[in-house]
This record gives structure tokens, C-alpha cells and sequence, in this order.
């Protein structure tokens, strides 16, 4: 046999032709006889069980029953609308239902005879009845071939239309399985493979598709998994040996003036020994000729601004510039308060760039920049225009980077022909199947620490009936000179129902808590950028005592009179913004609070979010739970990502086996970096193809 019979045109599988391997090509993707093998059962329906009538009861999903057809009736007027076939075997009946394709069932079918029936039982006018049940006539054929486990495919409702439903889908499996040759070529190396104790590919494709029991299901499963993710590991993996070859990185080499003179004379307070080790690791990594590429998670709050501050100064003692790129603003001002304020007593030139800077201020910050005046920039998106051009730039610190998507982060430092250092910093904890998946080619750090002193935020969650005590609690709390956050979901800022949801709320807000004794503010994403400055300013000057606002103040805002955050319809946001939003209080010395507003009634997975929320304040352990409750496709970041189509592996679930296929890639790479060995050729073609279709697949889109 060929080797190319997995690379075979998909019509030329038999049963297949041109003209449905157009529907497989346009509606599926299934291009090819591989392709076909790597389209997955979504599900598997345990056919080796057979029930008699008076044991179906409403909880069974699928089951399969042996009887006999007693009736078969048509209803409906001209035409026939519904076909009926009394069922049963000594126990009992059940009625057969069919609405379309009477004509040809009712040719099928035949009284008196024996039928292996398979479908959901459902409940109607006091009897059990099928709708469109597969059904076929018993022999025992039929009845080897429907015993076991049987793939559901997931489809496309064109694809049904025209003749694709899981079922004709299962048969084109079955056929090309049935033409598989006996040795096909391997997609693993032997030795991962036999190290591995994995299945091999051939009985994989044919045990997935047809298992014929449990335990080869889910050790085909599981090869398909490892693979999976193996080669993403491998690739990230690969791309970051690359870059450390390749690509040279300033050296920082000294700690020099600046940086001590801060860190003796004007930090304002003792690093954590989180905040420490993560210095360090910085440290040793611009110091190491190679270009630095790192992530650094860690919770809000946890200090990561002062991190940033400390490699930037590292670079001005090497006679390096740094830029400081946020996403919005309003956080790329409160970077530029927070760092002038803190290098207030030293003389080191800081700028703030952002799209509302004037043309004027703009072209002088660009000239200092540019003639090396300048050490430090901090702006937002207008930092990778092309007019911005650094004298001597040594280090990009980018933060709450997932706002900003792995193609701009590409960006930063593509338009240089040298590379500075790249430090992303994340206040969204996610978890490590995540992160090893998103961010595996960079280097991670992590701190897992907050300042001391830090009272965790007290979460509650209170229903609508409990708003007049909730306003009760925030007026004690502004008696006591704290301020407070009231925020509304936004899922669309361009969306006007949003905004008078807001709209209504502050003015509600505003009878309840009347001037002149309180004083509210607002701030929405509708609102020009100067004002909602200006609104944000008065907040912070504690010049109002409640801020209702949408998300635009969940990231980075820091206002540390803040000791209440109230959010309303709580149950609308996500578990990883709740946690964001609560992030802005607690942050000074103060006892915090967050409440969670919902309606009376709330459905049972956001009354679960609730609980989390209530019961802990680990960003880690949240987002973990996160991506448990809503799987993967949801969560921040990974939409711009490729690497997230998974054909099998589920980030959610597979943790283990990512960490395995990790460890393996590593350790092959550690032995033959560039996959030279013979017996890692099989790794290299692997990776190459999968490149070159990566090249097509762009091409064509
Ligand atoms: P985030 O990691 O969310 O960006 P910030 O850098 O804004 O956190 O820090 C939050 C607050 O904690 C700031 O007011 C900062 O000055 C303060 N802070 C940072 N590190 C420490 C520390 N080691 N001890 C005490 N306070 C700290
Ligand atoms: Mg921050």
C-alpha cells in the first residue's frame, strides 16, 4: 500500500464520490482520508446494553431495546404527517414515531418482525414513545455490530441536510477503517511511543472510531490527547530555543546608581520575597546576553508596578531607555502618577504618550526620545506607532497584556531590528494548562505573594430584596470616610441598553444617596476620555463618596480609599472579571468589602460563581475553577489564539497529560535540540508538515 493512503482524496473513499465529497470538503473540512480519521466522535452511546420495555424510564438518555412491530399506522389527512409503529417485546410497548420519510418507512417496516431499536425515550400522554429511532432488523449480525460503544459525530445542520448526520458520518468511518493497511506510517517516534506506552496509530484511529471496548477507547483517546498536545509543546518549545540562539539581548550588566539609590533611599516600602525572587529572575535573564521574553503573573494588587520600576531603572543603569504600554488611558496615566510619584525625588525623565496627547507635547516627547533625553515612556497603543523611535531602547514592559493579544505583542518588537527586552506583566491569574499552552514559548514568572498587611476583601452575596440593608452598610461605610464602587455590567459598550441600565442606576443611586451630603460620580465607556479623567481624578481625590461606573475601571484603577465595591447584576459577569473588579479594592489598610448584587432568582451555575466568589480570594484558584465551569473557548486570550483548536486534548481536563507531553518534549529536546537523530525524524517531519498546512491554510484565508 501506498504511503500516502491517508493523504488519498476523500471521494475517492467508497461511498463518498465528488459530489458528496464536496459537502465533507465545504461542510466538514474533511479534505482528505486523514482528515476523516481525525474527525472525532464528540461522544460515545453504549450500545452492549439492551433493556425490556417496563424498565425505560424517563432518566435514560439513549437505550436500545429487542421486540417485535405489532402496528404500523400513518395519521394525517391527504398526506400522511406521522407514522406510528406499535413496539414491544413480553414486557410491554412503546410507541415508534416518525415524521418525515414516512414513504420509505413504512415500506421498511414490517409487522411481525423482530427489530433492534435504538433511541431516547420520552414520555407522551402516559406512554413511552421514540421519535425517529434507529431501527434495524434483528439477526445476529445485527446484533454484534450494535453491541459496544458507538461514536457521536458532531455535524453541521447543512451537512444533515444533505446526508451527514452522525450516523452516515460513523459509516464512512467504518468503511475506510475496514481499508486501513495493516502498517500505516506513524505520527510518533517509536521511543516517545514505547516510552510512553502508547497505542499505536493505526489501532488508535481504528479504536476510536469503532471501540470495541472502554478500555481501548480511552487509551486511544488518550494518544490522540498526547499528540495533540505534544506537538504544541514541541513547537513552543522550539520557537523559544530559537529565539535564545538567535536572537542576542542587550546586556544589563551592572545594577547600578539609579537602581540602588531607589531601592535604599525612595522604595516606599520592603518587597515581598515574591516580588524579590521575581526581581531576580529578571535579573539573570537581561543579564544573560539573551533577549528577555517574560510573563509575569500575578494577582491585582500584588506589586507588580514597582517590579516593572526596579527593570526599568536596571536599564537606565546601562544606559538603556524603557517603555511602559497599558491598555487604556486611564491606566497608562495612573502608571505615569504612580512611577513620577515614586521617582520624584531622583532626576530621570519620565513622559506619558497616549492618543489624546497634543501635537505639540507629542512631537517634543518624540524628539526627547529619540535624541535619549527620555528614559522612561509610558503611554498606551501609541507607543508602537512608527514615529515613536527610542534612542537606546533596552527593555518594553507591557501590561495586562491579554488586552492586547499575542499579535501586537509580536509587534513591539518586530519593528526593531534589535530586540529589547519584553516583560508581559498579567493581573489575570490563569491556569497552568493555560499558560504552558498560550505562553510556553516565554518564560513565567510569578508572584504569589501580597504585601503584608493585605486583609482579604470580605465577599457576600445579596439578592435584590436585600438592597435597602445593602445601602444601609454603604452609608456606615461612607460615616466611616471610605468610598465606594458601584458597578454595572457592560457586555457591549456600544449597546444603548447597557448604558441606560447604567444610566438608571446612577440615577437611582443618586435619590438614595442625595447631595448635598453624598456626592456620586460616573464614569462609562461612552464618556470622552478627558472626562471620564476628570470624573476619575475626583474620585481619587475623594471629592465623591461613590463612583457608579461600568468596567472601565477593572483593571489597574487604584484608589486606595476604596473599601467597597458593590456589583451589580453580578451574576452577568464571569468568574475572571468578578475577581478583576474586586482586585480594586483592598488595597489599603482598611477592611474591604465586595458585594455581589443579583436578582432573587438565579440560575444554578451563577449562584455556583457566587459561592466561589464568596469563599475565596486566590486569583489562581479562581481561574482554575473558571476554566472548569465554562471549558475553554470563553477565556480571555485565547480567542486570538490558534493554538486553542483542539481536535481531542481539553485544557479543562488534561492537565496531567499536558504536563506529561511537556516533560517529554523537553527531554527529547534537551538531547537533539534541532530533532537531528534518526530517531527523531519522524518528530521533524511531523512538525514540518504540520507547518507547511499551517502555510496553505493562511494562504487560502
Ligand atoms: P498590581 O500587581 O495589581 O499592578 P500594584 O503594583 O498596583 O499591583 O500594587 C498595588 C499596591 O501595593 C500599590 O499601592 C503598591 O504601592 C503597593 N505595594 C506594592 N508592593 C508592595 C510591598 N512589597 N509592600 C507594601 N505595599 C506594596
Ligand atoms: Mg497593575
Amino acid at each position: 500500500m501506498s504511503v500516502n493512503f491517508t493523504e488519498t482524496p476523500i471521494e475517492f473513499l467508497k461511498g463518498v464520490g465528488p459530489q458528496r465529497g464536496e459537502i465533507l470538503k465545504k461542510q466538514l473540512g474533511i479534505f482528505t482520508f486523514n482528515d476523516l480519521l481525525h474527525y472525532f466522535p464528540f461522544r460515545y452511546v453504549d450500545r452492549s446494553k439492551f433493556y425490556s420495555v417496563n424498565e425505560i424510564s424517563e432518566e435514560h438518555p439513549y437505550i436500545q431495546i429487542i421486540g417485535t412491530i405489532k402496528t404500523v399506522t400513518t395519521q394525517g389527512d391527504k398526506r400522511a404527517t406521522r407514522l406510528t409503529a406499535l413496539f414491544g417485546d413480553e414486557t410491554g410497548t412503546i410507541d415508534l414515531v416518525w415524521f418525515h420519510g414516512i414513504k420509505w418507512m413504512r415500506e421498511k417496516l414490517r409487522a411481525g418482525t423482530k427489530y433492534i431499536v435504538f433511541g431516547k425515550p420520552t414520555m407522551f400522554n402516559g406512554r413511552f414513545n421514540m421519535v425517529h429511532p434507529e431501527i434495524e432488523e434483528y439477526s445476529e449480525a445485527a446484533l454484534k455490530s450494535a453491541g459496544g460503544l458507538q461514536g457521536v459525530y458532531p455535524t453541521t445542520d447543512m451537512a444533515r441536510l444533505k446526508g451527514f448526520d452522525s450516523k452516515a458520518i460513523a459509516r464512512i468511518q467504518k468503511s475506510l477503517i475496514t481499508l486501513l493497511p495493516r502498517t500505516i506510517p506513524e505520527s510518533l517516534s517509536s521511543d516517545v511511543i514505547s516510552s510512553e506506552k502508547l497505542m499505536s496509530l493505526r489501532d488508535s484511529y481504528v479504536n476510536v472510531h469503532l471501540p470495541s471496548d472502554t478500555g481501548l477507547l480511552q487509551k486511544a483517546i488518550y494518544r490522540f490527547k498526547f499528540e495533540e498536545l505534544f506537538y504544541i509543546q514541541m513547537k513552543l518549545l522550539m520557537s523559544k530555543q530559537i529565539r535564545m540562539e538567535k536572537i542576542r539581548g542587550f546586556r544589563f550588566e551592572k545594577i547600578g546608581e539609579h537602581f540602588n539609590n531607589f531601592y535604599h533611599n525612595h522604595l516606599p516600602f520592603t518587597l515581598t520575597d515574591a516580588q524579590k525572587r521575581v526581581l531576580k529572575e529578571i535579573r539573570f535573564d537581561c543579564g544573560s546576553g539573551r533577549q528577555m521574553n517574560r510573563l509575569l503573573q500575578g494577582d491585582v494588587g500584588s506589586g507588580k508596578t514597582v517590579v516593572a520600576l526596579l527593570c526599568m531603572l536596571m536599564a537606565i543603569d546601562n544606559g538603556y531607555q524603557s517603555g511602559l504600554m497599558a491598555p487604556t488611558e486611564i491606566l497608562a496615566s495612573q502608571h505615569f502618577d504612580t512611577i513620577s510619584e515614586l521617582l520624584k525625588e531622583m532626576d530621570i525623565p519620565v513622559a506619558l504618550l497616549t492618543g489624546s496627547t497634543k501635537t505639540k507635547a507629542r512631537r517634543e516627547i518624540l524628539q526627547q526620545l529619540h535624541d535619549g533625553y527620555l528614559k522612561i515612556i509610558i503611554g498606551t497603543h501609541a507607543l508602537i506607532e512608527d514615529d515613536v523611535q527610542f534612542k537606546k531602547e533596552g527593555l518594553i514592559v507591557i501590561d495586562e497584556q491579554h488586552r492586547f493579544g499575542v499579535q501586537q505583542r509580536a509587534r513591539l518588537w518586530m519593528k526593531k531590528d534589535e530586540t529589547p527586552h519584553v516583560l508581559v506583566m498579567t493581573a489575570t491569574p490563569i491556569p497552568r494548562t493555560l499558560a504552558l499552552t498560550l505562553y510556553g514559548d516565554l518564560d513565567v514568572s510569578v508572584i504569589d505573594q501580597m504585601p503584608a498587611g493585605r486583609k482579604p476583601v470580605k465577599t457576600v452575596h445579596r439578592y435584590e430584596s436585600q438592597r435597602l440593608s445593602v445601602f444601609g452598610f454603604m452609608r456606615e461605610q461612607i460615616a466611616l470616610g471610605r468610598q465606594i464602587y458601584i458597578v454595572y455590567p457592560l457586555i457591549d459598550e456600544s449597546e444603548k441598553l447597557d448604558l441606560n441600565n447604567l444610566m438608571a442606576g446612577y440615577e437611582s443611586i443618586s435619590r438614595d444617596f442625595p447631595a448635598p451630603q453624598y456626592r456620586v460620580s460616573v464614569v462609562h465607556g461612552r464618556m470622552k476620555a478627558k472626562d471620564k479623567e476628570m470624573e476619575m481624578q475626583r474620585f481619587k481625590e475623594g471629592k465623591t463618596h461613590i463612583m457608579v461606573a461600568t468596567t472601565v475601571i477593572e483593571v489597574g484603577v487604584n484608589v486606595p480609599n476604596a473599601s467597597v465595591m458593590v456589583i451589580e447584576n453580578a451574576d452577568r459577569f464571569g468568574l475572571s472579571q468578578l475577581h478583576q473588579l474586586r482586585g480594586r479594592v483592598g488595597r489599603g489598610a482598611d477592611q474591604s468589602y465586595c458585594v455581589l448584587m443579583t436578582g432573587d432568582k438565579i440560575g444554578n451555575e451563577a449562584r455556583k460563581r457566587m459561592k466561589t466568589m464568596c469563599s475565596t480570594t486566590n486569583g489562581f484558584e479562581i481561574a482554575e475553577m473558571d476554566l472548569q465551569m465554562r471549558g475553554m473557548g470563553d477565556l480571555a486570550g485565547t480567542q486570538q489564539s490558534g493554538v486553542m483548536n483542539f481536535k481531542m486534548a481539553d485544557l479543562a481536563k488534561d492537565q496531567d497529560i499536558l504536563e506529561k507531553a511537556r516533560e517529554v518534549a523537553i527531554s527529547i529536546l534537551k538531547d537533539d535540540p534541532s530533532l537531528l537523530l534518526p530517531q527523531n525524524a519522524v518528530l521533524f517531519q511531523q512538525l514540518q508538515s504540520e507547518q507547511k498546512k499551517q502555510e496553505n491554510f493562511s494562504r487560502v484565508s
